[in-house]
């Protein structure tokens, strides 16, 4: 099974795609994760990545394709998976096409995580995220079970740069003038779905599953 998920950073689109991998036994695949690891690591991949994502922009296609492409030919990749927050740009969604159409494969589904704006900013101010594992809580509707450590992994709880205000706004810029394009990309496609993404999360879980099964 091969799901992008869509979505504004924010949506939740991470959070359920996770809950999503765990379900049907196949890997979560997050570009922004993996451009983490490496900026922890001080790759000369991160150190490149790291200028863009501090201000909001998008890392150059290059670069996005150098990481996922070494990542979707690893063996847990073979069943399918989960991506989420690439392809974000419509070259990076033709280059997928074409990885996949090389294999005889194709995309089965994609989920658009769809929330207002207005939602997204409130939100981002109380997302916490942990450096370590990647994992994201939020200060009012996702708590750690001990304030500012991550529960699986015990390291510390931070807001991270591209969460601060002034940069979600350039980030929402962004995705409505790069990412939106995607949507009518799919739709045309017939593979889209949309899901209200303000309700609970275990509703919009549910929502998926239904898309899903
Ligand atoms: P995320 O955690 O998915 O919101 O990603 C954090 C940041 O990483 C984004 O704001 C971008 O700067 C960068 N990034 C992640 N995935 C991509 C992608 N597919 N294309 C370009 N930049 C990306």
């Amino acid at each position: 099974m091969k799901i992008v998920m869509l979505g504004a950073p924010g949506a939740g689109k991470g959070t359920q795609a996770k809950k999503i991998a765990s379900n049907f036994g196949i890997p979560h695949i997050s570009t922004g994760d993996l451009f983490r690891v490496n900026i922890k690591n001080e790759t000369a991949l991160g150190k490149k990545a790291k200028v863009y994502i501090d201000q909001g922009f998008l890392v150059p296609d290059d670069l996005v394709l150098e990481l996922i492409e070494e990542r979707l030919g690893m063996a847990d990749c073979k069943e399918g998976y989960v991506l989420d927050g690439f392809p974000r740009t419509i070259p990076q969604s033709k280059a997928l096409d074409h990885t996949l159409n090389n294999k005889n494969d194709k995309l089965e589904y994609t989920i658009e995580v769809d929330v207002p704006d207005e939602v997204i900013i409130d939100r981002m101010a109380g997302r916490r995220a942990c450096l370590s594992c990647g994992r994201t809580y939020h200060l009012e509707t996702l708590r750690p079970k001990a304030e500012g450590i991550c529960d699986f992994c015990g390291s510390f709880l931070i807001l991270r740069d591209d969460d601060k205000p002034e940069t979600v706004m350039k980030r929402l810029e962004v995705y409505h003038k790069q990412t939106q394009p995607l949507i009518d990309y799919y739709r045309e496609r017939g593979i889209l779905h949309t899901v209200d993404g303000t309700g609970e999360i275990e509703m919009i879980y549910q929502e998926i599953i239904n898309i899903l099964v």
